[in-house]
């Protein structure tokens, strides 16, 4: 997801000089829209190992590098039920997650790495308590609100294969022309995949 107000400064990396840091070399690389990938439905993480840390690193580290506040697997082509978050000088990683309870819906603006430009109203509840593992496997659970709330859910979302752009349907018209489209139905039954 993006932050509503992009910090340009972390999105232009300035050339590596020979006497200071080198520039940060990324094996993932993000997925734009309409990459098929970003319709797939994440199998579970089921080895919680060194690589998969190294992978969690490199995905926060490209997500403050594209001044993102969230990123999910399928954004970086893991199909895989992964996702990080950062706000401010926190940051989370969850994994498998599910969603136990959830607050009445309210409506905001939502973008996304992988959407360029694309701005959305998207209603999704306020407050949850969510659960899964972090990146050691130990299981977590949680109540997020506010910011935290929203983004958590639209990473999960990806996890689905689920995109901002689902929620403005079937009010615009391009969406029947998409090539990603899917049938609204579909579409309400994987927003719904994560919830007991
Ligand atoms: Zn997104």
């Amino acid at each position: 997801m993006n932050s509503s107000a992009p910090d340009r400064n972390a999105a232009a990396q300035p050339p590596a000089a020979s006497a200071g840091p080198p520039a940060p070399v990324f094996r993932l690389s993000l997925v734009y829209y309409p990459d098929p990938v970003l319709r797939v439905i994440c199998a579970p993480v089921e080895t919680f190992d060194t690589a998969l840390r190294d992978t969690i690193e490199e995905m926060f580290a490209l997500m403050r590098a594209h001044a993102g506040i969230g990123l999910a697997g399928p954004q970086v082509a893991i199909e895989r039920q992964l996702l990080v978050c950062g706000i401010g000088d926190q940051q989370l990683c969850l994994i498998n997650p599910a969603l136990q309870e959830s607050s009445e819906p309210a409506d905001s603006v939502e973008g996304c790495l992988s959407l360029p430009g694309v701005q959305v109203k998207v209603r999704r509840p306020e407050r949850i308590r969510v659960s899964g593992y972090d990146p050691r496997g130990r299981k977590t659970s949680f109540a997020a609100t506010g910011l935290w709330a929203r983004v958590i859910q639209h990473e999960m979302d990806h996890l689905n294969g689920v995109l901002i752009c689902d929620y403005r349907r079937p009010s615009v018209k391009e969406c029947d022309e998409c090539p990603l489209s899917l049938p609204a139905v579909l579409v309400e039954e994987r927003k719904h995949r994560m919830r007991p």
